[in-house]
């Protein structure tokens, strides 16, 4: 019996080239975690992380055995081969369904892989099923997915979070050892807080949107989520990379201005609190007494805290709000019932398009795209949309200035990562806003493209069950490794 409990990705590979146990029994230990704990179709009697899981698990096992065989031969190193990971249901794998869990891709085969897979594929990585979500990544809780609601591993009334909230949930209740989501307004850090374990949003670029489905193409990027710091790391190594299929991705490295200050000075980083956004009664007092205590951790490992102005961060949401549903309106336009999956016919060709859109969108899909096409609207694009903008751009140079030595010269700013602990199936369901309230902290670094992490500090004690509390870390344009190290000396793991 392999004990999953205490696996990572980096012990799993130790295991793998050690021989203690092989890739194929790796993934059954897996697909057999899955079957006990998953609760079967739509979830019902279990987690429901998984919308579904491939029948080739165990033959993709088989082909990474290869890779480890050459590795314990004395070949290069191939830390993610065996390794069984969960991908959400808007990223593309050739010949598998993915349906962004969404009914109006019933049926949708994805023609090619999305590059993150591609890369994923030639590390050697074995995919176990597709990961459950919200509706086109719209949505903190998964209850906007077509077809069940992802329960939370650590209390099944309360959700796992979202929209990737599938991904979170199969790594918290060891049914991966890694999984991909999307973030763009917090899909990979808020699922991740309220399950327990790491996830990344990384610097917008540096991992290929292509294959990816889209919902804001300005604010999306693919992010691992894993068990540890050094896990995710490794996850968006693989991963990350200028792809000529997405033309907006970079090579993070040529972000990067110097070696993080530790290497080089001698002196610690030096990490920005955002007060004046830290007040009020909005944040769970356990929240905040978690993040007090991350920043006295912080502090007794020698790095400078100090505060620091955000002016217009309390903009973020409302900008968001904007944006995101603009991009949504079109992005969404695609699915007409003509190219891609379901389909219902009306009186004429353009109300075929209605009744199809009508019929297999969900309600939080048609409100954001009617949301959407009106701030787009002739009328209304000068107040909305276009003033969104300008205000993104205050945000972005704050944030230039926090991070510029010429400015604050912090190296990383710290806030909670949602306000609140998981909350329960069902509590928000009618209440829209207040679900986009859960958004506070995690929408300024899509709107600005910086990475941030949401790293496990903590617990809340509700109703008899621990339920985890996340901070998020954010960092400069490509300096992902800032946020590795912090991330690695706050969860006390050894430096890779
Ligand atoms: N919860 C946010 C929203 O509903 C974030 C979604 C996301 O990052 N995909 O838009």
């Amino acid at each position: 019996m392999i004990d999953l409990s205490k696996l990572t990705i980096q012990t799993a590979h130790e295991f793998l080239v050690k021989g203690d146990f092989t890739a194929r029994e790796l993934a059954q230990a897996y697909l057999d975690a899955v079957a006990a704990k998953d609760g079967g179709k739509n979830g019902e009697n279990g987690i429901g992380a998984y919308l579904g899981v491939y029948d080739d698990v165990l033959a993709q096992a088989d082909v990474a055995q290869k890779l480890i065989e050459a590795e314990r031969a004395g070949g290069p190193t191939y830390p993610l081969a065996g390794i069984p990971l969960a991908v959400k249901d808007n990223i593309l794998i050739e010949g598998k369904p993915a349906q962004s869990a969404s009914k109006i891709l019933e049926g949708y085969i994805a023609p090619y892989d999305a590059t993150a897979i591609k890369k994923l594929k030639e590390a050697g990585a074995v995919f176990i099923g597709r990961a459950n979500m919200d509706e086109f990544a719209m949505g903190g809780s998964t209850e906007n997915s077509a077809y069940q609601t992802t329960k939370n591993p650590h209390d099944l009334s309360r959700v796992a979070g979202g929209s990737s909230g599938g991904s979170a949930a199969a790594v918290a209740a060891d049914m991966a050892l890694g999984a991909l989501g999307s973030d763009t307004g917090g899909s990979v850090r808020q699922p991740a807080s309220y399950c327990g374990v790491v996830g990344l949003k990384p610097t917008y670029g540096s991992i290929s949107r292509y294959g990816l489905m889209a919902m804001g193409s300005s604010l999306d990027v693919i992010g691992p989520i894993a068990k540890s710091v050094g896990d995710v790391e490794i996850l968006f190594n693989a991963m990350k990379g200028k792809d000529a299929f997405d033309g907006t991705s970079i090579d993070v490295e040529e972000y990067r201005s110097g070696a993080i200050k530790d290497d080089t000075t001698g002196k610690k980083p030096v990490i920005g609190v955002p007060r004046a956004f830290l007040v009020g009664d909005g944040i769970d007092t356990d929240v905040m007494k978690a993040f007090d205590a991350s920043i006295a951790r912080f502090k007794e490992l020698g790095y400078e805290v100090k505060d620091i102005e955000l002016p217009n961060i309390g903009y973020s949401l409302a900008v968001y709000y904007v944006v995101m549903p603009a991009e949504v309106s079109s992005n969404l336009a695609r699915f007409d019932g003509v190219k891609y999956g379901a389909y219902k016919e009306g009186a004429t060709g353009i109300e075929d398009y209605f009744e199809t859109r009508g019929e297999y969108f969900g309600r939080e899909a048609r409100r954001r795209v009617m949301l959407g096409t009106y701030v787009l609207s002739s009328g209304y694009y000068d107040a909305y949309y276009n003033k969104a903008n300008a205000v993104r751009d205050l945000i972005k140079a704050d944030f230039a200035k926090a991070f510029s030595p010429e400015g604050f010269g912090v190296d990383a700013i710290i806030t909670p990562t949602a306000p609140a602990v998981a909350f329960k199936v069902g509590e928000k369901v009618s209440d829209p806003v207040s679900m986009y309230l859960e958004d506070i902290f995690t929408v300024t670094a899509n709107l600005v493209g910086v990475p941030a992490i949401s790293l496990p500090a903590g617990h809340k004690e509700v109703d008899g069950k621990r339920m985890p509390i996340g901070m998020q870390l954010t960092s400069a344009h490509g300096r992902e490794d800032v946020l590795f190290a912090l991330g690695k000396d706050l969860l006390g793991e050894k430096a890779a």
